[in-house]
C-alpha cells in the first residue's frame, strides 16, 4: 500500500464527524488514511470540540496532522467551558436545528474560492495550505444529515462513515420495519409482559438470534416523539442519498451481515475498512515518511495521561485488568462503589480510568477506604492513551462499556472483555462480543460487587478467561491480516478511494 497514490489534480475531501469523542477519533483516523492516499484534507469540528481538541493536545497540538486544514462550524449550543461530552439529546436536537446547511455551505464556498490562496480567518493548521484544491467529496458521519444536502447542492459525492458495527448499522437500518411491525417505539405495556424483550427477531438480513433487548436502545425508545428516535429515523431515510458507505469493521468479523448490507440496501458501495488504527500502523510501517505521520498521535478531547504506561511496564504479562467506560457513560455513586469493591475484592491488579464526569451529578470521588486498596493493587487515571494501553503486554483483560471503538480496539489488541453495556449500540456489541465472537462475559446491568469480583477472577485466572484470550488472539490475527497487504480492509480502502475519485 503506497502513499500519495493519487496523481494531479489532488482530490480534496472534507471530513465532518458527529461531535463526540467516539466519532471524532475514527473520523480523524479515516482522514489520515485518505491523506496517505493523496487527498488534501479539511477536517470540520464544532467550535466547542475543536477548542477542546487543541487544549487536550497541548502547544504543538496539530503536529500529528501536518497536511490537515482544520475548520470549525458552530453547534448552536450555548458556549461552555465544560470538559464533558455535551448531553446527547440536546446535541441531537441542536444538530437538527442549528448545525444547518448555511454555515456549512459557506465554509465549502470559502474552501472553493480560496482554492489557490489561504484564507487568513481560517483555523487551519497553516502547514500546507498554499495550494488548496477545490472540494471533490464530503466524508461525513451518517448522522450529520445537512452534509448530504450540501453534497447534493454542489453535485459532489458524499461518503457516509458508519462508526458502529455493521450488525448494528443493519439493525438501525431496519428502524422503519420495526415501526411497521409495532416493535418501535415500544409501548409501556411491553415492559410488563414477561419475556417480551427476549423475543427473537429472525428477519433482519445477515443477523441471526438477536433478541429485542439486544437491538440498539435508541430503536427501543418508548416515546414516539423522542428526539433521538426521530433523528435516527430521519438518518435511515436519508441513506439512499449516499454515494458510498464506509463501515469501521472488517469483513472477516461480520461477513454475513456485510454481504447482506451490500445486497439489501439500494447502494452496493459498502466498504468495510478497519480496524482503522491497524490500517494506519500498516501504512506507516510501509511509508518512507514515517516521521510526519508520528506513530502515536492524540485523537482525544481529554488530555491523555501517559504515566499509566510506565506503571504498566512494571507489571507482569497479562496481569492487569483495564477498566474504562468511554467518554459518555455515567455511573450512579452506588454503581461506582460496586465496581470499586468488586475490583478490590477480586485481588487482581487493575488500571481504572475514572473520568472527572463519570459519576452522575458529582465529581467522581472514590471513598477514602477504597484509596488504600488502590495503592496496593491499582492505578487510577482520568483519561489514557487507550490504544497504547490495550496493546501493552501487561494488559490481560478489559472491563468495558462496549462502545464500538473500544470493542474493535480490544479485538485488534487480542484482549478479552468484561461487558457492562450502558446504552445505544452497546447492548448489541455486548451480544456480539459474548455470543458471536466468544471473547467476553457480561456483568449484570444491576451491577453488584460480588458479581464483578467473580467475573474479574474468571476472566483473569479462570478457564473461561483463558479460552477467551485464545479466541481474542485469533481475532487479532484476522484483524491484522485484514489490514495487511492484500487484506480485505486494505483492498476495500483502495476501492473506496477509486470509487470516490471516479
Ligand atoms: N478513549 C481514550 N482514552 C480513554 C477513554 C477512551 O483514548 O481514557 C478513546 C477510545 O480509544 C475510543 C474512544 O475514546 O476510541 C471511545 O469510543 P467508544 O466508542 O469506545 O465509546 P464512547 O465514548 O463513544 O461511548
Amino acid at each position: 500500500m503506497g502513499s500519495k497514490e493519487v496523481s494531479h489534480p489532488k482530490p480534496h475531501a472534507v471530513f465532518v464527524p458527529y461531535p463526540a469523542q467516539g466519532h471524532i477519533k475514527p473520523m480523524l483516523q479515516l482522514a489520515k488514511l485518505f491523506n496517505h492516499k493523496g487527498f488534501h484534507i479539511t477536517f470540520v469540528n464544532t467550535e466547542f470540540n475543536h477548542n477542546r481538541f487543541l487544549k487536550s493536545l497541548g502547544p504543538n497540538s496539530l503536529n500529528g496532522f501536518p497536511d490537515f486544514n482544520f475548520e470549525t462550524i458552530p453547534d448552536g449550543l450555548p458556549p461552555s467551558d465544560s470538559e464533558s461530552t455535551q448531553d446527547i439529546p440536546s446535541l441531537f436536537n441542536s444538530i437538527r436545528k442549528n448545525l444547518s446547511l448555511p454555515p456549512f455551505l459557506e465554509l465549502l464556498a470559502k474552501l472553493n474560492s480560496s482554492a489557490s490562496s489561504c484564507s487568513s480567518s481560517s483555523n487551519n493548521n497553516n502547514n500546507n495550505n498554499n495550494d488548496i484544491p477545490p472540494v471533490t467529496c464530503i466524508v461525513s458521519d451518517r448522522l450529520m444529515l445537512f452534509t448530504i444536502r450540501a453534497a447534493e447542492e454542489l453535485g459532489i459525492p458524499i461518503v457516509l462513515f458508519i462508526t458502529i458495527a455493521a450488525s448494528v448499522f443493519m439493525a438501525h437500518s431496519q428502524l422503519p420495519a420495526l415501526v411497521e411491525k409495532g416493535l418501535a417505539p415500544l409501548k409501556d405495556e411491553v415492559f410488563l409482559t414477561n419475556g417480551f424483550l427476549d423475543k427473537v427477531i429472525d428477519w433482519i438480513p445477515g443477523i441471526k438470534d438477536i433478541r429485542l433487548r439486544d437491538i440498539p436502545t435508541f430503536s427501543r425508545i418508548r416515546k414516539p416523539d423522542d428526539i433521538v428516535f426521530n433523528f435516527l429515523l430521519e438518518a435511515v431515510q436519508a441513506l439512499p442519498k449516499a454515494s458510498a458507505f464506509v463501515i469501521h469493521s472488517f469483513y472477516e468479523l461480520e461477513p454475513e451481515v456485510i454481504d447482506a448490507l451490500s445486497s439489501a440496501t439500494a447502494n452496493p458501495n459498502i466498504f468495510a475498512v478497519g480496524p482503522l488504527q491497524l490500517l494506519l500502523n500498516h501504512i506507516q510501517q510501509d511509508s518512507s515518511s514515517s516521521s510526519s505521520s508520528s506513530k502515536q498521535i492524540g485523537y482525544s478531547l481529554w488530555k491523555e495521561e501517559t504515566e499509566c504506561l510506565k506503571w504498566l511496564d512494571s507489571k507482569p504479562q497479562n496481569s492487569v485488568l483495564y477498566v474504562n467506560f468511554g467518554s459518555i457513560t455515567v455511573l450512579t455513586p452506588q454503581q461506582l462503589l460496586e465496581f470499586g469493591w468488586g475490583l478490590a475484592n477480586s485481588k487482581q491488579t487493575f488500571l481504572w480510568v475514572v473520568r472527572p464526569d463519570l459519576v452522575i451529578g458529582d465529581q467522581a470521588v472514590l471513598p477514602p477506604e477504597f484509596a488504600d486498596q488502590i495503592k496496593e493493587m491499582g492505578f487510577i487515571a482520568s483519561w489514557c492513551p487507550q490504544d497504547q494501553v490495550l496493546n501493552h503486554p501487561s494488559i490481560g483483560g478489559f472491563l468495558t462499556h462496549c462502545g464500538w471503538n473500544s470493542t474493535i480496539e480490544s479485538l485488534s489488541a487480542g484482549v478479552p472483555m468484561l461487558c457492562w453495556p450502558f446504552f445505544a449500540d452497546q447492548p448489541t456489541n455486548c451480544r456480539l462480543i459474548c455470543k458471536e465472537w466468544g471473547v467476553g462475559m457480561e456483568i449484570d446491568n444491576d451491577v453488584k460487587r460480588d458479581g464483578v469480583e467473580k467475573l474479574v477472577r474468571e476472566l483473569m485466572e479462570g478457564e473461561r478467561g483463558k479460552e477467551m484470550k485464545r479466541k481474542a488472539l485469533e481475532w487479532k490475527k484476522l484483524a491484522q491480516e485484514a489490514c495487511g497487504q492484500n487484506g480485505s480492509s486494505a483492498l476495500n480502502l483502495d476501492s473506496l478511494v477509486k470509487h470516490v475519485c471516479s
